[in-house]
């Protein structure tokens, strides 16, 4: 510094003007002897220690870090005083006043009298603590990221405007039988079948024209015929690209829509028989007839029981009894039309509701029903197989039964005048 005043003014200038340039350049410059004392520090430098430039220029870097920790600082500087050679390299130091661990990315260089010897060092570092913290963040989030997307049970992907799918997780290629790299880069039509595509794309498409995440059922045929079913939502996402795509997540419920199903057949069915039972067949015959009176048409209801049912039980056992039962339905079954509907209404009576039907056609279907339960025979423990009848009773729609009410008890009272007139036979009249 003394030296300073014995230089010409616009040198003088020119080196206060590059000193103030390498004060505010960022990094940490410095020059060193070859007893490693600082000959030259730039600004940061003094920042970096909290000293004045008379306490660092002529002392050595283990007034300033933690040399038993910062071995590689002293490493690297006497390579490059012993190789003449430039370093390049990432640095961990320590600084003993904060006791704060630094990464820096430090080029050391020698430098030379004009003989060519080797008379210290010259340095730029810079910081590069925070960079290599959020790399590692960074690497971590990545490292979940793809943890997750390997394991997680749902198929996961990301898709273009174009269709394209830009990323799938494992789970998914394995749904489309491909590799993920066989995938990614194409566009569904390449992956799936053209119908497959194209129902999936409906939710892509309304993704992309709503601009907003959407949620529902999607259906799968793989390449097996195999039916699955997935619960789906997907998100827009316009990447960083510019890129307009979206993000879908469709977990496998193929289970849990079979269950419902299931649900539904046996909510709706009779466990005995198989058939209709009476919730479904009251339901189903009230909507029959109010769409009936709208478009002013006939319908008939056929009720049957068993005749003397009781002592059938009493005779061969209930387990008979529900053998015979089911033997019932089995014969009935065949004799309805597809539009009819069979029903088990209570423990022995039946009921078949026939759509479009006159009184006259409903009465020779009974008849027919009738004949096919004298026809059937039951095979009894005992032996002699078992031998059934059963009793009818029909009516119409018309003015005084518009209502299913009306219509059971017309066809219940005909059932019972059957009954009363001797059994085994069909009632179609008061
Ligand atoms: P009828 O109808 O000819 O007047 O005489 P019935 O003996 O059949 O008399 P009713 O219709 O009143 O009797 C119904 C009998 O049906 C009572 C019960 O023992 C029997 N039953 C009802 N539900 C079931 C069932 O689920 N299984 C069996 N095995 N028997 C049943
Ligand atoms: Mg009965
Ligand atoms: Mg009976």
């Amino acid at each position: 510094m003394s030296d300073d005043a014995a230089l010409p003014t616009a040198l003088l200038h020119e080196l206060q003007a590059l000193r103030s340039v390498l004060d505010i350049t960022g990094a940490y410059i410095f020059c060193k002897d070859l007893q490693g004392r600082y000959t030259y520090v730039n600004q940061p430098v003094l920042d970096l220690f909290g000293r004045s430039r008379e306490q660092v220029l002529g002392h050595e870097d283990g007034e300033f870090f933690d040399l038993e920790r910062s071995n590689q600082l002293r490493e690297h500087d006497q390579q490059v005083l012993q190789t003449g050679q430039l370093l390049e390299q990432e640095e961990l130091n320590y600084v003993r006043e904060t006791g704060e661990q630094r990464i820096y990315w430090t080029v050391k260089k020698p430098v030379r009298d004009a003989q060519g010897q080797i008379i210290g060092l010259c340095g730029i570092s810079t910081d590069i603590t925070e960079r290599k913290r959020i790399e590692a963040e960074m690497a971590e989030q990545h490292q979940l990221l793809q943890t997750v997307l390997a394991h997680v049970d749902a198929h996961i992907y990301m898709k273009d405007d174009q269709r394209r799918f830009r990323y799938v997780n494992a789970k998914t290629a394995a749904l489309f039988e491909r590799q993920a790299d066989d995938v990614i880069g194409r566009r569904d039509i390449e992956v799936l079948k053209p119908e497959v595509a194209d129902a999936l794309w409906a939710m892509d498409r309304q993704v992309f024209e709503s601009g907003q995440a959407q949620s529902g059922e999607e259906t799968l045929i793989d390449t097996h015929g195999r039916t699955s079913h997935y619960w789906t939502v997907k998100v827009p996402l316009k990447t960083e690209a510019g890129h307009q795509v979206l993000i879908g997540f469709s977990s496998d419920i193929t289970e849990l829509i079979q269950q419902r199903e299931q649900l539904r057949q046996q909510s709706v069915t009779d466990s005995l028989t198989g058939l209709a039972n009476r919730r479904h067949f009251v339901a189903t015959a009230e909507a029959e007839l109010s769409r009936t009176q709208r478009h002013q048409r006939r319908i008939s209801l056929v009720l049957l029981d068993i005749d003397q049912f009781k002592a059938i039980n009493d005779r061969h056992g209930h387990t008979v009894g529900d053998e015979a039962l089911r033997a019932l339905a089995e014969a009935l079954r065949p004799l309805v039309r597809r539009e009819d509907l069979l029903a088990r209404v209570g423990g022995e009576e039946f009921a078949v509701l026939l759509p479009d039907t006159a009184l006259a056609d409903a009465a020779l279907k009974a008849e027919q029903l009738r004949a096919a339960v004298q026809a059937l025979r039951v095979p009894t423990p005992q032996g002699a197989p078992l031998q059934l009848s059963i009793s009818l009773g029909v009516a119409q729609t018309g003015p005084s039964c518009e209502a299913l009410t009306g219509l059971y008890a017309a066809a219940d009272r005909r059932l019972y005048r059957a009954k009363h007139l001797g059994r085994n036979q069909v009632c179609a009249a008061d």
